[in-house]
């Protein structure tokens, strides 16, 4: 078969994971993988989207049959079960270096403003490090939803920490789990940058506080402390924003997208670009900042 590929809205050379997975597969059973170029015709075309809020594409596509899949297009299944344990295609992405895989899946929460409930379920091992890892990286970035909810999610943490890989969270990790003991089995962890924790709401601000004392006495270094912060409220935001900073935890503000992906008001859309750009934040207060773009 020929197989074509399209990453709908593939951004920042970030690799799109089920895409990898079919590349695999289809490999795997002798059949021709490439990206869909417009000018062929191909048995069989995958195209993923993962956001809702980016647009579609909208050519003629030449395939005998079309597949679409992804959040973006409300689609929240999963792939069938063997391909979902295919090792990954990284070839497809020649620029990304890490590995990137889920350790678990699902979560154990169901925040309102979040779709993976919906889409994945009550958390559960998905894999372990070792078979995410890539034999030619020591990075893995980790898209785990909640991995600290999991005590497979924990032991897989505890092995990484004598072990040279470096590792990114990239989802957040819930700061309600990290206890003293969570925080000594993360601390020994070699971070590729950030370690990244999640503050959707005031109620985590103290959650935060703690969850950063317990990390910092366990050794972890405090310039390493992120936090998403999601932008409903533009006052109880920058509140949120303003504590995160005071707490040492860089915030990085996200306007809220509802689930068919429509655009945040424009507030919340100038309110993440001054948190965001770290230069701007520093230099002016969200008061100044607003008066000076009006
Ligand atoms: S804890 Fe995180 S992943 Fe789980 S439902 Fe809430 S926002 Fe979603």
């Amino acid at each position: 078969m020929k197989i074509g590929l399209i990453d709908v809205d593939g951004h920042n050379g970030h690799p799109n994971l089920a895409l990898m997975k079919l590349s695999a597969h289809h490999k795997a059973r002798g059949d021709t993988v490439d990206w869909w170029n417009g000018f062929e015709h191909y048995d069989r075309v995958y195209m993923s989207k993962v956001f809702t809020f980016t647009p579609d594409m909208d050519h003629v596509i030449d395939a005998d049959e079309i597949i679409r899949g992804g959040t973006g297009y409300k689609d929240y299944g999963s792939l069938p079960p063997e391909i979902e344990a295919t090792y990954p295609d990284y070839s497809i992405y020649p620029n990304f270096k890490s590995a990137i895989g889920f350790l678990t899946r699902g979560c154990i929460r169901s925040c309102p403003w979040c779709i993976v409930p919906r889409k994945e379920g009550h958390i559960r091992p998905a894999a372990t490090w070792q078979e995410i890892k890539r034999p030619d990286s020591r990075e893995i970035t980790f898209l785990d939803n909640n991995v600290l909810a999991h005590e497979h999610g924990l032991q897989q943490i505890e092995e990484m920490g004598g072990v040279p890989v470096w590792v990114d969270f990239n989802q957040g990790l819930d700061a309600r789990l990290i206890t003293q003991e969570v925080a000594q089995l993360l601390a020994r962890l070699k971070w590729i940058r950030y370690i990244r924790l999640a503050c959707d709401t005031s109620a985590m601000l103290p959650v935060i506080e703690q969850a950063t004392r317990y990390l910092a006495e366990a050794g972890a270094a405090k310039s390493r402390f992120w936090a998403y912060a999601l932008v409903q409220d533009v006052a109880e935001a920058e509140h949120r924003v303003l504590e995160l900073e005071r707490m040492g935890v860089t915030a990085f503000a996200q306007p809220y997208r509802d689930f068919n992906g429509g655009e945040p008001p424009q507030e919340q859309k100038d309110f993440a670009r001054w948190v965001n750009n770290k230069a701007v934040f520093k230099s002016c207060t969200w008061a100044d900042y607003t008066r000076r773009t009006k």
